[in-house]
């Protein structure tokens, strides 16, 4: 048993961002996470984080262009805040060592992203902007005598009673179960990518946030979003990785194998309308056996600009000198998750939520791109602030092992097929009942909500399914909730 003043579920920049900052007021925190330090979506981000810096920027042509991604379903205080603290967080950042790419006279650099009104987003090594950021929060974390890192040590479930959070039990990879009391526990676990064939996310990510949340009997919220990138380098069917959208904001065009521009007619911002367009029509020319690729013949200095990207196309035999790369859309980015607020509250004492693990209602019902590693460093910083205006005493708490045992679990790839098949980029009105009675009929022992299991009986891979199951259900239910079209959830019948 472990004692800390905070638990932060997870190592990816909202994390990261969290401990640091605590900290720095002598704060004792434990990080507990699933793989290694650098195993998260934090680290795979190419193009890079919004911020208005520029001369001719502002927060509010932010704040507007968020709120127009979003379909306007956004918490509107939540972003005023994120925007609005962006270019302080930011400078706050380069203050802490993180260096963003400058032209010659030291100015930052700004690319241009799909749905941003002008050139607005600031990147690190080109397109390797998670990779930096994380680098350095790593850094900065690593060897502080307040921080400690329990490394393959996923977390299997929250410690609480009577609304109150006391802290999680987790299991390291030798199979021993741990329990860490903490006065304040904060989830920062990340999103849901994995529960689809093609995703951009790290493979440590696979809906634990919300299953882990559902069960403490934490309310969730606007589940049903998940966003779909349009570009993943595809090659005859096999997803291998992203190709950021900095590249269309840099010239890029989608077309089909007949040389066609497929956005032309579709949208006036054609390939840099919102993601969630470009990813429907991606899918429709894919779905009608249709290669669709990216021409970048218009982009000079292609590698040197993105030099993460060449590097996935050409360990899969992509000759870039032929200017077009084969892609498809993948599951990338979850607007929905864990109910919180700017300050990472939930309803739940002593617990929080901050990152892609959390739903402020920033996003709306579509994030606006590269707003994501922002929100894990602003609101990051601002659940640092509550909790360290607001402690609470380590207690400890008992914690009931279920006696329910999954005996009967499908494969991951089973779920994931059928996840893509009934909510993914488009969903059917008279279909998603039966996904819902398919994974529930993977419910141990008849129960009619999915409850904890026996952890002594599980082992983390029969977890993971399991946590896969009720996130998958859970994001299914709250699709067949939602009648009509918005954003990233497309219904028809
Ligand atoms: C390929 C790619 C490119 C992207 N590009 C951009 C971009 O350019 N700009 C941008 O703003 N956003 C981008 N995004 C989105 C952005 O990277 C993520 O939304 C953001 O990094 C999420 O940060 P996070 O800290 O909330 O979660 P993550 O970085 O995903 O971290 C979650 C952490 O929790 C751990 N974890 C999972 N389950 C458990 C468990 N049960 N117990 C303990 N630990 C657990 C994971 O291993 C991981 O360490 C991109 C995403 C991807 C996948």
């Amino acid at each position: 048993m472990t004692k800390t003043d905070v638990l932060i579920i997870g190592s990816g920049i909202a994390a990261l961002s969290t401990a640091y900052r605590l900290a720095r007021y002598n704060i004792n925190v434990t990080v507990v996470t699933k793989g290694g330090k650098k195993d998260s979506n934090s680290a795979l981000a190419q193009g890079g984080i919004s911020v208005a810096l520029s001369q001719e920027d502002n927060w509010r042509l932010h704040y507007r262009d968020t709120l127009m991604a979003g379909c306007y379903l956004n918490d509107e205080k939540a972003v005023e805040r994120l925007v609005s603290l962006a270019p302080r967080t930011l400078l706050d950042f380069m203050g802490a060592g993180m260096d963003f790419d400058r032209n010659k006279k030291g100015e930052l650099l700004f690319g241009r992203e799909a749905a941003h009104s002008l050139n607005r987003v600031i990147h690190a090594g080109g397109d390797a902007t998670g990779l930096k950021a994380m680098e350095q929060l790593i850094k900065n974390t690593d060897n502080n005598e307040h921080i400690t890192f329990r490394l393959y040590e996923p977390a299997l479930d929250l410690i609480v009673k009577d609304g109150r959070c006391y802290g999680a039990l987790t299991r390291d990879r030798d199979g021993v179960i741990h329990t860490y009391y903490a006065g304040s526990t904060v989830i920062a676990s990340g999103g849901i990518g994995g529960l689809y064939p093609a995703t951009t996310n790290d493979k440590t990510i696979t809906g634990d946030s919300i299953a882990i949340a559902y069960r403490a009997g934490c309310k969730l919220k606007n589940l049903e979003f998940v966003q779909f990138h349009p570009t993943m380098l595809t090659i005859e069917g096999h997803a291998y990785g992203l190709v950021s959208e900095a590249v269309r904001g840099a010239g890029a065009l989608l077309i089909n194998d007949k040389g066609e521009r497929i956005m032309e007619g579709v949208h006036p911002m054609k390939e840099l309308a919102p993601r969630d367009v470009v990813a429907r029509e991606v899918y429709a020319h894919y779905l009608k056996g249709e290669k669709i690729y990216l021409n970048i013949s218009a982009i000079s200095d292609f590698k040197q600009k993105f030099p993460t990207v060449s590097g996935i196309c050409e360990s899969h035999g992509v000759d870039l000198s032929e200017n077009l790369i084969p892609v498809a859309p993948g599951a990338h980015f979850h607007m929905g998750g864990i109910k919180a607020t700017s300050e990472g509250r939930t309803d739940i004492k002593g617990l929080y939520a901050v990152g892609e693990a959390a739903c402020t209602g920033v996003h709306g019902a579509n994030r606006l791109a590269s707003n994501s590693l922002l929100e894990g460093l602003v609101f990051g910083s601002l659940t640092a602030d509550y909790i360290i205006d607001n402690p609470l005493p380590v207690q400890e708490a008992d914690y009931a092992m279920s006696k329910a045992v999954a005996e009967n679990l499908p494969t991951k790839d089973e779920i994931r097929r059928k996840m893509m098949e009934f909510v993914g980029i488009v969903r059917h009105r008279s279909e998603t009942d039966s996904i819902i009675k398919w994974l529930d009929s993977f419910i141990p022992q008849g129960e009619k909500n999915f409850v904890s299991l026996d952890y002594n009986k599980t082992d983390n891979e029969q977890a993971e399914i399991y946590n896969m199951l009720t996130a998958g259900r859970l994001i299914a239910v709250a699709a067949a909730e939602r009648k009509d079209s918005i954003g990233a959830h497309c219904m028809v019948e």
